[in-house]
């Protein structure tokens, strides 16, 4: 019996999972057709379970910095599930972790460990609300933060100060709680600290805006909103669940030289298992349970194996100096494709090992100023993508990923399919 098609794999999904996925992006509503389904995954490349093969620019959303099933960190998992796959209880590991992470992260004092993006930011709040004794967050429209009620909201309309829930499903006196700002405006910044300053318990960022294209802010901005933190008793968050072992050892905040209150991490801190965490001084920190009342728990937190993955990911970054090469991976991505971008319908920008195909001729630092209109000509450029082997995000507001398995050949491939992809479409 020949193995099913992707096409066959989705529609059987699709009658026992809502929208085919377990999340919402994977179902490739933005670009149409059927998700593919991964069958393995080696290095740069992966197979899907028709058998074909894809170079792979999406890496998990961002966890495998290393590649896929990078040999340190198979063998880490192996080696742990073998001793026990959870316990519910410490394990060394998990101290050597969080020890690694406080020498490394500027903001990292102590660090708790949940066991996705969203936990560590839905519990980096609750500790800030616990040891501030405020209420209100302030958050940025373009900044995802996961999926808990506080943040799945979005700006009021006009001068008003409260959130809108964003998804169905959030109370709207959840989301007054939440206000939400545009990016790269200082003046908006201060009018509204002048206003809700002292009631807010914190101000919740994406250092390096991720998750609406790549919307690389003016430092000068970001130091605005960290004195504005500091003059009027507000924590600042920073959400590195994308940025955080991936642009340095220290995360953005290194990168920037800014060192928020809190700091959340995901993604690659678990080098592709369930992991995130959230850290700061002390201070903040032993407001959690169990000496302090800020209530938090996992059952699974801090599980033997994803703390064997994630040391396992981070101590060979560290060996392999992997950020000078990624950095080095990236400028040739520059050089290459700024070399035919005048001939191409898109724009590009970039940080260390994320880059994104921006708006023709912008490099957009707000939500506000994207076109509306970006996911038409995105979802054709992406067939045409696929057709060649080359796999991008399937949508044209997610960014993409380079890791140390990547190489300056697959860099050339990645630029000729989207030279030839770009006349293709415009045919
Ligand atoms: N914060 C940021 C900056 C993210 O990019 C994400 C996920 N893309 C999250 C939080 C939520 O993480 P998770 O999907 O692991 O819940």
């Amino acid at each position: 019996m020949s193995s099913p098609t992707n096409a066959e794999l989705f529609a059987r999904a699709r009658r026992v999972l809502p929208g085919g996925v377990s999340s919402p992006v994977r179902a490739f509503k933005a670009v149409g057709g059927s998700p593919l389904f991964y069958s393995s995954g080696k290095g740069a490349e992966f197979v899907d379970a028709e058998g074909m093969t894809y170079l792979d620019f999406v890496m998990s959303w961002g966890p495998l910095i290393l590649g896929h099933a990078h040999e340190s960190i198979v063998a880490a998992v192996s080696a742990a599930a073998a001793r026990g796959t959870s316990f519910g209880a410490p394990c060394v590991d998990e101290v050597e972790l969080a020890e690694l992470i406080v020498d490394w992260h500027p903001a990292a004092k102590k660090v708790r460990f949940v066991s996705s993006g969203t936990e560590a930011v839905m519990s980096a709040i609750r500790v800030a609300r616990g040891a501030t004794g405020r209420d209100r967050i302030l958050k940025f429209s373009g900044c995802y933060h996961g999926h808990s009620d506080s943040l799945l909201v979005a700006a009021g309309s006009g001068l008003v100060t409260f959130g809108k829930p964003s998804s169905a499903g959030v109370p709207a006196d959840f989301a007054r709680w939440t206000s939400v700002l545009e990016l790269d405006d200082e003046n908006a910044l201060e009018h509204w600290f002048d206003e809700n300053g002292a009631e807010t318990a914190v101000a919740v960022i994406e250092p390096v805006p991720a998750n609406n294209g790549l919307l690389l802010q003016r430092k000068e901005y970001l130091n605005t909103l960290r004195e504005l933190c500091t003059k009027h008793g507000t924590l600042l968050l920073f959400d590195e669940v994308i940025t955080g072992f991936r642009l340095a050892r220290g995360g953005a905040s290194e990168v920037l030289g800014i060192t928020p209150d809190l700091v959340t991490f995901g993604k690659v801190i678990g080098g592709g298992m369930p992991v995130g965490a959230f850290g700061g001084p002390a201070a903040i920190m032993d407001h959690l349970a169990p000496d302090g009342s800020v209530y938090q728990a996992g059952t699974l937190s801090g599980n033997p194996v994803a703390m064997a993955a994630g040391l396992a990911c981070l101590r060979t970054l560290e060996a392999q100096d992997a950020w000078s090469t990624l950095e080095e991976l990236g400028a040739y991505l520059d050089e290459t494709l700024g070399a035919v971008l005048d001939d191409l319908p898109f724009g590009y920008s970039r940080i260390g090992s994320i880059f994104w195909l921006a708006p023709e001729g912008q490099q957009p630092r707000s939500a506000e100023v994207l076109p509306a209109d970006l996911g038409a000509a995105y979802a054709e450029l992406h067939k045409s993508l696929l057709e060649r082997g080359i796999y991008l995000a399937p949508s044209a507001y997610e960014v993409a990923f380079l890791s140390t398995a990547h190489t300056r050949a697959d860099v050339d491939r990645l630029v000729d399919g989207l030279v030839r992809a770009a006349a293709e479409v415009s045919r």
